[in-house]
């Protein structure tokens, strides 16, 4: 039976790499039913909405997504839609595999580890109190009663991290790393210094490793994991980390595998996921057959893992790899040099894994 998937093209140059995205998976031989529906800004000239209820009610629906990157204008009054998407539905685990393919030049020779990051919780719950008003003193006043004073000219913001994101977050982690054939979980944090919101996060995640014997557990403080995600990055494998976190380790990985072209991504709920990739919908480029989709392609392949089309997922995955390996028909982004006349388009690149796949 087909798969029913919730196609979001998006802005920019969204509609190019998902295009080429959804050539690539269809060319897999599975069977898709997209329910293709819009986001972002160009919906939003047209409807006044950059995230119609339809868009959110087929992804409720289908229990799955895939989706291009969608503008948020700065100062322009509507809600990143990626952080609506998460809240609307509950999608608490952001997976982001960062695994470097040989062909790709990079300062590392092997990197292939897997950041979970939590994205619900932590400073990004958006508590926050504005230095100046009411909420602010009285709150100052709180912590003043409490011996915790802070300067009255502060800005605050809170970072909430309770036991159930916790442990729904590390239990992802480590049924990412069972699905996957993965041998280790490290948790990240900085309990030594926050003791109560760090701290909760990794005895949560002590007490949910216990339940997998199977797979190796251990912790870093964070700063000690970036400076050794830096030098041994083979010693990594999956990562659980809270939000924040998350959010600067994903970007460091990003940088490790050659860039935001490449990197993959995967939002999960209990009730749905999407997939997308890391970077945005670069407007600079838009219209122009120019970026790289593998970005898009490879959330493609975690989708594909997902509905349990294993068989298809690899063989996407390694002609993927052996287009880059190759180093012919890749977008300017994997060339010596951004000016290579080499490089071939988006559309093209699709073509050339389509070929790989036979
Ligand atoms: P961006 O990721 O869109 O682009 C930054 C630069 O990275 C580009 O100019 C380009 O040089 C490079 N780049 C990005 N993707 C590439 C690709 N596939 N191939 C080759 N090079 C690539 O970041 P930005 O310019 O800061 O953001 C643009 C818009 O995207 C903003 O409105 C932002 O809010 C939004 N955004 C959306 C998402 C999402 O939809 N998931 C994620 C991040 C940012």
């Amino acid at each position: 039976m087909a798969h029913r998937v919730t196609f979001i093209p998006g802005d920019g140059t969204g509609p190019e790499i998902a295009e080429a995205t959804r050539r690539v998976l269809e060319a897999t031989g599975v069977e898709f039913e997209w329910d293709e529906n819009p986001a972002g800004e160009d919906v939003y000239a047209e409807e006044g909405t950059p995230f119609p209820d339809r868009t959110l009610e087929s992804i409720k629906r289908n229990g799955v997504g895939i989706k291009g990157p969608t503008t948020t204008p700065v100062g322009s009054g509507f809600r990143s839609i990626n952080v609506q998407l998460r809240k609307e539905l509950d999608l608490y685990a952001c997976i982001r595999p960062c695994k470097l393919y040989e062909g790709v030049r990079s300062h590392f020779d092997r990197v292939d580890i897997v950041i979970v990051r939590e994205n619900t919780e932590d400073l990004y719950a958006g508590i926050e109190f504005e230095r100046g008003t009411k909420e602010n003193a009285e709150l100052r006043e709180f912590l003043a009663d409490h011996d915790a004073a802070v300067r009255d000219d502060a800005g605050i913001s809170v970072k909430p991290i309770s036991v159930f994101g916790s442990e729904r977050i590390v239990e992802a982690a480590f049924d990412y790393a069972k699905r996957n054939g993965r041998r280790r979980v490290t948790a990240a944090h900085k309990a030594n210094i926050m003791k109560f919101s760090d701290g909760l996060f990794l005895e949560t995640a002590r007490s949910v490793a216990e339940r997998h014997p199977e797979i190796e557990f251990e912790d870093r403080i964070i700063d000690n994991l970036c400076n050794q995600l830096v030098s041994r990055p083979e010693e990594y494998d999956v990562i659980a980390l809270p939000n924040l976190y998350g959010d600067i380790v994903s970007d460091l990985g990003a940088g490790m595998i050659g860039g935001l072209g490449l990197a993959p991504g995967a939002n999960i709920g209990t009730e749905a996921a999407m997939f997308e990739a890391t970077h945005g919908s670069a407007p600079k480029y838009k219209g122009q057959n120019k970026v790289n989709p593998t970005a898009l392609m490879l959330s493609g392949v975690l989708m594909l893992r997902h509905l349990d089309e294993r068989e298809a997922a690899d063989r996407t995955e390694n002609a993927i790899a052996e287009v880059i390996r190759k180093g012919e028909k890749v977008t300017y982004d994997l060339k010596p040099t951004r000016d290579d006349p080499t490089a071939v388009g988006t559309s093209e690149f699709a073509d050339a894994v389509i070929e790989e796949m036979g």
